[in-house]
């Protein structure tokens, strides 16, 4: 039985980590940089990766490449949610990461996509060039290769987002999922000076 599942992985990890089909998804400067990956001279399409899709649906890899701010946080999620499993996420640049240069002063910058959706691989930067976005496409290739059927209800347990939209579709507000921490959204007050805000 283990000979069949081990047979079974093999060639479906082989087929989904080189058919990597990422969400056409760039919300700041770092997306240029992902433009350019998908460009002849680094040619994304060697790691079978150069199909840009117009539709969350036909993606399964989401790279966030630039800034998360919080009125686009609600976009993200429901694009998140909207494309089918397995699906993975690269979080490109400091500021999808943390915040980036926006994480001490910003009232409008979300500290970290990872608040909102899982992420498999950091690609730290500001901007991080075309080759190291192949790099953590190649990490996430590896990681793809791990992964085994028998594992499938944990992997979905852990790609869930971390936080989900009202059903009220016109709503923008976020509410907490309650399987998971619970997120405070809106204007962050930790390491945010409100005080500086008010007009002098
Ligand atoms: S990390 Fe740098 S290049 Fe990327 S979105 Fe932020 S400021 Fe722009």
């Amino acid at each position: 039985m283990q000979i069949i599942i081990t047979a079974v992985d093999f060639i479906y990890n082989w087929g989904r980590s080189n058919s990597l089909w990422p969400l056409t998804y760039a919300p700041a400067c770092c997306g240029i940089e992902m433009i350019s990956a998908s460009a002849a001279t680094f040619d994304i399409s060697r790691f079978g990766s150069e199909v840009f899709r117009a539709t969350p649906r036909q993606a399964d890899l989401m790279i966030t490449a630039g800034t998360i701010t919080h009125k686009m946080a609600p976009a993200l999620i429901r694009l998140y949610e909207q494309m089918p499993e397995p699906k993975y996420v690269i979080a490109m640049g400091a500021c999808t990461i943390t915040g980036g240069m926006f994480e001490n002063d910003s009232y409008s910058v979300v500290r970290g996509v990872d608040r909102l959706v899982p992420v498999d691989v950091y690609l730290p930067g500001c901007p991080p060039r075309p080759e190291a976005l192949l790099d953590a496409i190649i990490k996430l290739q590896k990681q793809i290769k791990t992964e085994t059927i028998l594992d499938r209800q944990k992997y979905l347990e852990a790609h869930k987002p971390r936080v989900m939209l009202s059903d009220d579709e016109n709503c923008e507000v976020v509410l907490p999922n309650s399987e998971f921490e619970v997120i405070h959204w809106g204007v962050q007050k930790v390491g945010y000076d409100t005080e500086a805000l008010v007009a002098k």
